[in-house]
């Protein structure tokens, strides 16, 4: 316990006591008083029997009268005697109604004054009162007695012929009493002990409880439950520590495929995993180095006393090969790799937020590059957390089937007929809802999320193709990355769809922006060779948006230019892009390729294109892209024109 808490305790005892012993106090006032009151009835009751049974009889209901005659007083006398040898009653005296004395045992008669008691017990009330014998005679301190008048009545008991004044020896009665009291008051205040210490030990109960579990709340808002590391929130801090104190390095860890030791062996193995990492990661650090969990996979490291890039390397790959130490799980042995970003202090910077950043950044730099150990770079830079957060979300997105294609039909001119669609990704987001490309389609290009992407579009579509058009007249086009594109194998992959999905490759129409096409000129014309020999045909998109050298685009199997919508939109109210798309209309016909005109938003544009000779045109104001639903009614009415 410490010191306040001990403090706050002892001030909560002494303050609890108060009410008790102010109970007790009361208590015991109470009981003094009704023991006084019983003694009272008691000596009454005393009092009352022997008017009743010496007294009345005597007298015989006669008045008493100072004329008491000589017989009954000695009668009256010797009994009283008896009476007060038995200590029934210590004094006896007898008053006539006006309260006046008319006899006493010791025959003293006082002052002949009416007494005031005597006067009320004459009306019929008895008096009583606790007393000692000779109070009334100051100097005198005799036994405690109980002072009664009683009042004596006529054989009918109508009228009070007197008043008897009794002294009743009360000692005895009284020490009955205290004995009595004492046991109850030893009662009480033993039960009054016990509920205050009972009220003391629960408040010291309930104070631990709320202690324990608020200690328990702070311990789990600064650990992870799984692992009992520390978490981020306390990563952070040691992380600010590690600045203020200006030498340190600050690491991110992640797990490669640990997603897919979870799907593919259960939680409970993958939970069993972290923890033997965490246990390992613990028993390797040296004293005051942290080690964090910081969610899902990944670990965050602070070190200290590592001095430059060469040694953090080192350092790091020390703990990358220890977490790639194979665990036996069920006989098998389970080893998983790790990707590692980390900052120096201070020379990656002294902001504590920035460096963690940094550091993420870096680990995923390292999770892409395949590199194992990365210190954070500028080039990183393009990776920004709200991209880096939407690559992992994406990757969960496609995994789990959230991407749609929406389609755009694409008009020949001469014929006025949808000739082809074209496949647009859609993103279903799980809480952001439909997302476009503008919204994603940078963060996968970025990384190898594009391959899985482009696949996944690719053979959607040819899927599709059928069920959009059982007659086999109409074409998919689909929009393929540079990256993609870069790709050995790419070719290959589209020609085993093209055959596992029974497609003429006449059918499909691949675009190639004029942008991807410059990335690796070389690939990009090899890889779309053996695509046309293949049958597929080639488009090149936005066209004019770029710089491609005519000299290199003539040597392309090119089948379509795709001219840019800047210059299409703006044609009805811009001279110089209406010329533009002209130009391009006649320069692709000269080299041989049909042209398209993508963005036709209203009825001039179009107009304007067929007068230019335009072979296709793709648009709003003729269609916009819609669910494979849409585009199959969209199809049909078509058709029926
Ligand atoms: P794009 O290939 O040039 O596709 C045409 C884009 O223009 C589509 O936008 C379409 O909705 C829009 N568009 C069509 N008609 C009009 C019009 O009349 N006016 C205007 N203002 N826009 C029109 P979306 O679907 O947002 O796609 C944007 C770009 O994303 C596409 O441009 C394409 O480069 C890329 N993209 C779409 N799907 C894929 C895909 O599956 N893979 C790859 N690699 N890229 C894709
Ligand atoms: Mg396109
Ligand atoms: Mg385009």
């Amino acid at each position: 316990m410490t010191t306040s808490v001990r403090r706050l305790f002892a001030t909560f005892a002494l303050i609890s006591l108060v009410p008790v012993v102010a109970l007790a106090v009361v208590l015991a006032s109470v009981t003094q008083r009704q023991a006084d009151a019983r003694g009272l009835a008691q000596a009454k009751a005393q009092a009352k029997l022997l008017s009743l049974t010496v007294v009345e009889p005597l007298l015989d209901g006669v008045p008493v009268a100072s004329s008491l005659p000589a017989a009954k007083r000695s009668v009256l006398g010797s009994a009283v005697a008896a009476a007060i040898h038995n200590s029934e009653v210590l004094r006896l005296r007898l008053r006539d109604t006006s309260g006046r004395m008319v006899f006493a045992d010791d025959g003293n008669l006082g002052t002949g004054e009416p007494d005031d008691e005597a006067v009320e017990a004459a009306e019929g009330v008895t008096k009583a009162r606790i007393t000692t014998l000779g109070a009334d005679d100051k100097n005198v301190s005799g036994p405690s007695v109980v002072e009664v008048y009683e009042p004596l009545y006529s054989a009918d008991r109508h009228t009070v012929t007197g008043v008897v004044e009794l002294y009743v020896p009360y000692a005895e009665i009284a020490q009955d009493l205290r004995v009595q009291r004492r046991t109850l008051l030893l009662v009480l205040g033993v039960g009054l002990l016990a509920l205050w210490l009972a009220l003391v030990g629960l408040a010291s109960w309930i104070s631990g409880a709320l202690r324990r579990s608020s200690e328990a709340n702070a311990y789990q808002a600064r650990h992870d439950a799984l692992t009992g590391l520390p978490n981020r929130a306390q990563f952070s801090e040691h992380a600010g520590s590690a600045v203020a104190r200006g030498s340190a390095v600050i690491a991110m860890i992640d797990l490669d495929r640990f997603k897919q030791v979870n799907d593919t062996l259960g939680h409970a193995i993958g939970d069993h995993l972290l923890r033997e990492l965490a246990g390992r990661l613990r028993g390797h650090l040296r004293e005051g180095d942290v080690v964090a969990r910081l969610g899902g996979d990944e670990f965050g490291l602070v070190l200290f006393d590592v001095h430059g890039e060469d040694e953090a390397r080192c350092a790091l790959g020390r703990v990358r090969a220890l977490i790639a130490e194979p665990l036996l799980v069920n006989d098998v042995p389970l080893a998983v790799e790790s990707s590692v970003g980390f900052v120096l202090v201070p020379e990656d910077g002294d902001d504590v937020e920035a460096l963690l950043v940094k550091a993420d950044v870096a680990m995923y730099a390292a999770k892409r590059g395949h590199f194992g150990v990365t210190r954070h770079h500028a080039d990183h830079e393009q990776y920004d957390t709200a991209s880096l957060r939407l690559i992992g979300e994406l990757a969960d997105g496609i995994a789990h089937g959230q991407l749609v294609l929406h389609y755009q039909p694409k008009t020949e001119l001469t014929l006025g007929r949808i000739n082809a669609v074209e496949a647009l990704v859609r993103w279903q987001h799980p809480e952001r809802g439909l997302l476009y490309p503008d919204a994603f389609l940078f963060a996968a290009e970025q990384t190898e999320l594009v391959d899985p992407l482009t696949r996944w579009v690719l053979k959607e579509a040819l899927l599709a193709l059928p069920r959009l058009d059982p007659t086999g007249e109409l074409s998919m086009a689909v929009n393929v990355s540079a990256r993609s594109l870069g790709r050995l194998d790419f070719a290959d992959e589209v020609l085993h769809l093209l055959s596992s999905t029974d497609t003429d490759p006449q059918r499909l129409l691949v675009e190639i922006t004029e942008t991807a096409l410059l990335v690796d000129p070389a690939r990009a014309a090899t890889t779309l060779g053996r695509l046309a020999r293949a049958g597929v045909r080639v488009s090149i998109d936005d066209f004019g948006a770029g710089q491609t050298s005519l000299g290199y685009l003539a040597t392309l199997p090119v089948h379509e230019l795709k001219i840019d919508r800047a210059f299409v939109m703006a044609m009805d109210r811009e001279p110089r892009n209406a010329a533009i798309v002209r130009s391009v209309i006649d320069l692709g016909h000269n080299l041989g390729f049909s042209v398209t005109a993508e963005g036709v938003e209203t009825a001039q544009v179009l107009a304007d294109l067929q007068a230019a000779d335009c072979d296709s045109v793709q648009g709003y104001f003729l269609a916009r892209p819609g669910s494979e639903s849409a585009i199959i009614e969209r199809l049909r009415t078509a058709a029926l024109r």
